[in-house]
C-alpha cells in the first residue's frame, strides 16, 4: 500500500450506487475495499474494476451478521492499521410487501430495519474505533429523502422508518466524534437509476455518488452530523 493511502470500505459495493462509489474512490487513489454479502457477485463487480485498471479488493460482508462485521474489523486491522473512510450504502427496499402503514408485517420491517438501520450502525461500532485509532475519518450514511420527518406520509413503512433510524443513528455517530477529525454525516443520493431505483429514475449513477463522495472527501473542520442532497444541507 502507497503510503498514506487512505484505506474506503462500502458496503453494497457489488452494483448500483455503491460499486460507481467504489470505481470513484479508486479513481482518487484510495485502497477500496468492495464488500459485498454475496462473494461471486463481489469478485465479479472487482474484477470489472480492475478490467478498467483499477486496484479494488474484495471482502465479504453481510451488514446483518454481526461476526462477519467483527470479522472485516480484524482484517482492517491487520492488513491497513486501522480505517479512513467507511459508506454505509447497502440497502434493501421491499417494494411489494412494503406498501402501508396500517399492513405491512413485521417481518418486512425487522428485515428492512436490521439491513437499512441496525446493520449500518453495526459496522459503524467497528468502524469508528479503527478511525479513532488514526484520529481521522470520514462516514457516510448513505440515506433518503423517504426518511425525512418533514415528509413522511403512510406509504413504504419499513423503508422510511429505516431511513429515518438512520438519521437518526447519523446524529447519534456524530455525538461521539464531535471535536474530532471524524467526520460522520448522511445524503439523499436522488432518484438514481439501479435496481432499486429502477427504469424511470431520473439520475445516473455518476450524479448520484457525488453527494457521497464529497462527505467521503470533506477536508477536516468540515460538517458533522448533517444531511446533504447535492452538497446542500437537508432539513431532518
Ligand atoms: P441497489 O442497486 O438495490 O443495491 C443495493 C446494494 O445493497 C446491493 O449491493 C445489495 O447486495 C446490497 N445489500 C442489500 N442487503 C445487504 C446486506 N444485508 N449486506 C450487504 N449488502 C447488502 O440499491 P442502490 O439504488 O444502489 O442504493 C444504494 C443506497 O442508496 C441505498 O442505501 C439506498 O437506500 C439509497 N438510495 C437509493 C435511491 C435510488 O433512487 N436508487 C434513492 C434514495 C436512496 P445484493 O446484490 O447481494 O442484493
Amino acid at each position: 500500500m502507497a503510503k498514506n493511502q487512505r484505506v474506503a470500505v462500502v458496503t453494497g459495493g457489488n452494483r448500483g450506487i455503491g460499486f460507481e462509489v467504489c470505481r470513484q474512490l479508486a479513481l482518487k487513489g484510495y485502497k477500496v475495499v468492495l464488500t459485498s454479502r454475496d462473494p461471486s457477485k463481489g469478485l465479479d463487480a472487482v474484477q470489472r474494476l480492475k478490467d478498467a485498471g483499477l486496484s479494488v479488493v474484495f471482502h465479504p460482508l453481510d451488514v446483518t451478521e454481526a461476526s462477519g462485521v467483527t470479522a472485516i474489523g480484524r482484517f482492517l486491522e491487520k492488513e491497513f492499521g486501522g480505517l479512513d473512510v467507511l459508506i454505509n450504502n447497502a440497502a434493501i427496499f421491499l417494494q411489494e410487501e412494503d406498501r402501508d402503514i396500517l399492513s405491512v408485517s413485521m417481518t418486512t420491517l425487522e428485515q428492512t430495519l436490521a439491513t437499512n438501520t441496525l446493520g449500518a450502525l453495526c459496522v459503524s461500532q467497528m468502524a469508528i474505533p479503527l478511525m479513532q485509532k488514526n484520529h481521522y475519518g470520514r462516514l457516510v450514511n448513505v440515506s433518503s429523502d423517504m426518511g425525512q420527518l418533514s415528509r413522511l406520509n403512510r406509504s413504504s413503512p419499513a423503508y422510511r422508518l429505516s431511513k429515518t433510524g438512520l438519521n437518526v443513528v447519523t446524529r447519534m455517530l456524530a455525538d461521539t466524534t464531535r471535536g474530532t477529525d471524524i467526520l460522520v454525516n448522511c445524503c439523499h443520493p436522488g432518484w438514481v437509476k439501479t435496481d432499486m431505483g429502477g427504469p424511470g429514475a431520473t439520475r445516473s449513477l455518476e450524479q448520484g455518488a457525488d453527494t457521497i463522495l464529497w462527505l467521503a472527501t470533506l477536508p477536516s473542520g468540515g460538517p458533522n452530523g448533517a444531511s446533504f442532497m447535492d452538497r446542500v444541507e437537508m432539513e431532518w
